[in-house]
């Protein structure tokens, strides 16, 4: 076959353009699908990011990933916005199909993220990042002396919940039902909290704000009853799910679909395949995170290639 790639990378947040950094100083000239409609990955949705090392003022999501990328292409990654359709990982070389045409490599990385579940409404779109937000970890800084809403009943939610007291003055969590999902040591933390109280029975209907959140509608499923409740920032913790479509049937995938590795490697089942970032990780989810596992993909593939020849 006359064009078989070293490595092909499949995704470009902050995990796929690291390993595209890594790979392309190794000179393995790593081949990068960044696809069409999101490329750059989950920051560019975002705002201020202050917590990527090495940015004492913080910076905007879509100007960090903007650096990433020129800096995978100045050591020469050769990056194309197209989305990758097919593979087929057990064949040597592998096979990557996009819109525009078939590629082969003999290694390929796997970093195409999860998507956070929204709620699906209009103006949760329009003030993303303007109050309404997916990640405590990322974004409870800003919601200081502020009043919180949470929405979601599982351990995802309880952790956003308690880790949200430390800076908001009230946290409230919005749940569809009577009861949580969440296991029983967390539902414990969280009622014991004196910060967090509960709206049972209810859903999140709109969210109220010109240029940043300012109030929360709810709607009682029982009564129907609509109420405003305000409020500074909206949690939105129902969950999410790993871009991992492509992959089923072959690399192995843990019981809600996420890439499984040999940790702390990033080898999948299949040799020469290896997976980093968001699609592995159910735990941090951080962009630092998922680019030092970028990182390490890079490497691991740099080494498996080595003992093939
Ligand atoms: P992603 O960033 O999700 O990138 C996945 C990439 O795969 C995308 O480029 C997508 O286009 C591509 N892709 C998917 N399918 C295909 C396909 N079929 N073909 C080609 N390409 C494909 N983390 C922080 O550390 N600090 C923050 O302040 C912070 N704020 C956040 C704010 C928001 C609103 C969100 C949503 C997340 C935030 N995060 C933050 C979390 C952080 O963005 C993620 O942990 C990180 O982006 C994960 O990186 P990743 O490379 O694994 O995946």
């Amino acid at each position: 076959m006359s064009d078989v790639r070293n490595v092909i990378i499949i995704g470009s947040g902050p995990a796929g353009y690291t390993a595209a950094v890594y790979s392309a100083r190794a000179e393995l000239k790593p081949l990068v699908f960044e696809g069409s409609v999101t490329a750059g990955g989950a920051l560019m949705n975002t705002t201020d990011v202050e917590n990527f090392p090495g940015f004492p003022d913080g910076i905007m999501g879509p100007d960090l990933m903007d650096n990433l990328r020129k800096q995978a292409e100045r050591f020469g990654a050769e990056l194309v916005a197209d989305d990758v359709v097919e593979v087929d990982l057990n064949t040597n070389p592998k096979v990557v199909k996009t819109h525009s045409g078939t590629f082969y490599a003999n290694a390929v990385i796997l970093a195409t993220g999860s998507g956070y579940r929204e709620l699906g409404l209009e103006n949760e779109k329009r003030l993303s990042g303007h109050g309404v937000s997916w990640c405590a970890t990322c974004d409870g800084f800003f919601f200081r002396g502020q009043d919180i809403v949470v929405v979601g009943g599982g351990d995802t939610a309880m952790e956003e919940a308690l880790f949200l007291t430390r800076f908001g003055s009230s946290v409230t969590v919005i749940h569809r039902r009577d009861e949580l999902r969440a296991s029983k040591i967390m539902q414990e933390r969280a009622f014991a909290n004196d910060k967090i109280r509960f709206v049972w029975d209810s859903e999140v209907v709109d969210v109220v704000g010109e240029n940043k959140v300012t109030a929360v509608r709810i709607r009682n499923r029982k009564t129907g009853e609509e109420t405003e409740l305000p409020a500074g920032g909206l949690f939105v913790a129902i969950g999410h799910d790993p871009r991992t479509e492509l992959f089923k049937g072959q690399v192995n995938l843990d019981a809600e679909g996420y890439i499984q590795v040999e940790a702390p490697s990033t080898r999948t089942n299949i040799e020469g395949v290896f997976a980093a970032g968001d699609v592995v990780d159910h735990t941090y989810r951080q962009a630092i995170t998922a680019a030092g596992t970028g990182c390490a993909a890079s490497i691991d593939a740099e080494r498996w290639l080595a003992h093939q020849n």
